[in-house]
């Protein structure tokens, strides 16, 4: 049988690479708590992506819960619909209400242009995501959390290693949160962090992602456990050696992609705005009314022919049971995001993809 061809597919350096880190678990018999591989990749991730603290997790989401928790989040807190469920998530999770501010029509990230009509005496934060790794507009967002004294969180979940005006992404903000999902650009199977300023902050993190202990026994909060283990963080210090390599292969297949689609009529590819160094983590098109089917027919045929693309992000966050309820998440109020979740596809995009497969993917696309 044909194999099938999924949106991404996990990056896996050669196994025999991993036997060495794995004996040495072995040997020192330190599974987790902070660990020695724990420790190294936490220096290790700070210096790839040029940040000052950084405080690992067990996946993403616990993460984002906890990076709410570590700010002292509460009352209502603008985000964006255009986003995996997880974002949102994390605001129920605290109790947080959330907002839903419509998204900018050519980077399909929260439109700060809308931020301040949706601000009330109850909001105290911002919850925006870089959607796709496209950085958000941080000077706009930073502005407005100025004037009302707002925290702002970043889902940088898509953003890993993107550097915006010669500078890391991930140090707008007040904090930053990671996934190191299989399905992300870096994994470590699961995991995740967050990008946080000063040491002090980062203390605070790692008490909370350790059931709150500030020492042995002295509990200071009511902490989760978000801790990473060694395997994962030993996985993750393999993963960044190859990253490089990922990275560059994931770059040609964007280039491919960009060139063979270019005058294909009725596909609009995501701008790369400005000047930055993108992750290419995702390929998304949005499929336009003047393309002769329409962007499910598109999807069905390409699911027909073995090849699975994704609808990121349809639906939205605010159509689901637990959010539609809520004013801000009426369809009339977000009008662009509900356009984009009906036009997009996400293209598969990988290191493994072959660029003759980008070639016949894009021949399906052509031949409607
Ligand atoms: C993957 C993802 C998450 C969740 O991360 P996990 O590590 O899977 O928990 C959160 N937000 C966004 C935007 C994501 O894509």
């Amino acid at each position: 049988m044909k194999k099938e061809i999924y949106v991404t597919q996990p990056y896996l350096p050669p196994l025999e690479e991993f036997i060495p880190y794995l004996q040495e678990i072995w040997e020192n018999k330190i599974l987790t708590n902070g660990g020695p591989f724990h420790n190294k990749l936490e220096l290790a991730l700070c210096e790839y992506l040029g940040v000052d603290q950084i405080a690992l997790f067990a996946n993403g989401t616990i993460a984002l819960v906890t990076a709410l928790q570590a700010l002292r989040i509460t009352g209502e807190v603008i985000t964006t619909p255009y986003s995996f469920v997880a974002t949102s998530h994390a605001l129920l999770w605290n109790g947080i209400k959330p907002v839903f501010v419509d998204i900018d029509p050519n980077t399909l990230n929260l439109d700060p242009t809308k931020i301040e009509a949706a601000i009330t005496p109850q909001t105290t934060a911002i919850l925006p995501v870089h959607c796709y790794g496209h950085p958000c507009d941080v000077e706009a967002i930073q502005k407005i959390a100025d004037i009302y004294n707002l925290k702002i969180i970043y889902d940088a979940a898509h953003a890993f290693g993107v550097q915006n005006m010669g500078d890391s992404l991930l140090r707008h903000g007040d904090l930053s949160v990671l996934s190191f999902h299989a399905t992300k650009v870096f994994n470590t199977f699961e995991g995740g962090a967050i990008v946080c300023p000063d040491a002090k902050t980062k203390i605070r993190i790692d008490q909370l992602k350790n059931f709150g202990h500030a020492g042995e026994a002295t509990v200071v909060a009511p902490g989760i456990n978000g801790k990473m283990s060694e395997f994962n963080a030993a996985l993750g210090l393999l993963q960044l050696k190859h990253i490089e390599k990922a990275l560059s292969l994931r770059k040609e297949i964007d280039a491919t992609y960009r060139r063979l689609l270019k005058d294909v009529k009725g596909i609009q590819c995501l701008e790369t705005a400005g000047e930055r160094v993108a992750n290419y983590a995702y390929f998304p098109i949005l499929v336009e009314p003047d393309y002769p089917i329409s962007r499910d027919a598109l999807y069905q045929k390409f699911k027909d022919v073995g090849i699975q693309p994704r609808r990121y992000f349809y639906p939205l966050i605010s159509d689901f049971p637990m959010y539609r309820g809520l004013s801000s998440a009426h369809p009339d109020k977000l009008p662009i995001a509900v356009a984009a979740s009906q036009k997009v596809l996400c293209l598969p995009i990988y290191p493994a993809l072959e660029i003759a497969q980008v070639e016949n993917i894009v021949r399906l696309l052509v031949d409607q």
